[in-house]
């Protein structure tokens, strides 16, 4: 395994790969397996860009009209120096089940990246 950056949020370590960008001269974090699958802590809260759309249970911080991403809602606990950070939402968190997929249909539908 390659470099990973570590991050803790409520005694769970999440790991983010970290590669060598040539043109920045610096190792920056890689997000894309964040945005093709998102991620999820092991008891299954998101891990999601700050930029990724607001979810129709954000709850923002403000009443600025601008605020239409997950940085801005109170459940989003961004990671010091990173892009990425946890949804606390329980209305967020990845049900599992005994058997099958492990998603319902509705959080299945919840946890699509782009559609959030
Ligand atoms: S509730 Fe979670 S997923 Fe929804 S906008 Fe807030 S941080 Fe993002």
């Amino acid at each position: 395994m390659g470099k990973v950056n570590r991050y803790e949020f409520e005694g769970e370590v999440i790991e983010v790969p970290v590669y060598w960008d040539d043109h920045l001269q610096r190792e920056v974090e890689d997000y894309e397996d964040y945005c093709k699958q998102p991620g999820h802590t092991p008891s299954g809260r998101p891990i999601l860009l700050t930029i990724e759309d607001a979810c129709p249970h954000a709850e923002m911080v403000d009443d600025d009209p601008a605020s239409i991403d997950c940085g801005s809602c109170r459940h989003y606990h961004q990671f010091p120096g990173s892009l990425l950070g946890v949804c606390d939402n329980e209305k967020r968190r990845k049900k599992r089940r005994s058997r099958g997929s492990g998603l319902t249909q509705a959080n299945k539908e919840e946890t699509l990246c782009e559609n959030d």
